[in-house]
């Protein structure tokens, strides 16, 4: 997988977090300031731009961009998060001009990392951590059982959609959702929706590339 192919990923994200804008926001209505979906948009629109105007030749410089513009662009809770996530992938991947699947899975391990040394969340408390951390696990153990990317990265995708479905049952304990304490409960976490769209969107992109 080639910068153009983590390129391809996030222009597929910042397509899918376009169409869902609204839907987003409205999951951030129910418990928080209804501002994800557009948190988000403007985020994967500055991305775009950001990467049609400086050159990024290796994976990891992508993901560094993409999550440096992320920082610079989106305030609230997300865009540092988001950001910091993608930059510790990028810095995971150093300076090969191609990732393998296993590099893969060391990146999206590096992400889940930095988001959670940034917002201090377990699995469990309604973020964005209940979707990426069981994607990281559904990746490595396909790998383990011999997947190819495409295989592995579905996988990923399903787990990440289930951990985001799963938060509907919890109780915020991170982030504003936390404010309304269990008033908070029976709702999807608007950031683990996002979470599963954009590796819904790796997924898609790497099923693009075998096919
Ligand atoms: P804000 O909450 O500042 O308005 P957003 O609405 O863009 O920011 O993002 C909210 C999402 O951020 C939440 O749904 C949750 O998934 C995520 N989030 C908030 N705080 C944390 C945290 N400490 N760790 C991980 N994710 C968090
Ligand atoms: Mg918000």
């Amino acid at each position: 997988m080639d910068a153009a192919f983590f390129r391809a990923w996030l222009a597929e994200a910042g397509t899918v977090i376009e169409s869902q804008r609204d839907h987003l926001t409205q999951l951030d209505a129910a418990i928080g300031d209804a501002d994800h979906g557009i948190n988000l948009a403007r985020g994967f629109t500055a991305i775009s731009v950001a990467l049609d105007q400086a050159a990024t030749p290796t994976p990891g410089s992508v993901l560094i961009l993409a999550g440096s513009t992320l920082i610079s662009k989106v305030g609230g809770a997300s865009g540092p998060l988001y950001g910091m996530a993608l930059r510790q992938a990028g810095k995971a991947l150093g300076d090969a001009a191609d990732a393998g699947l296993a590099d893969l899975a060391a990146c999206l391990e590096a992400a889940l990392a930095g988001v959670q040394k940034l917002g201090a969340a377990r699995e469990g408390e309604k973020t964005m951590v209940d979707a990426l951390a069981p994607a990281v696990a559904a990746l490595h153990k396909a790998i383990s059982e011999g997947a190819d990317a495409a295989d592995a990265l579905a996988a990923a995708a399903v787990a990440a959609a289930a951990g985001a479905q799963a938060t509907i049952s919890m109780q915020a304990l991170k982030g504003r959702a936390s404010y309304l304490g269990p008033r908070s409960v029976g709702h999807e976490d608007p950031g683990a929706a996002s979470t599963a769209i954009i590796m819904g969107a790796l997924s898609e992109v790497a099923q693009r590339q075998v096919t």
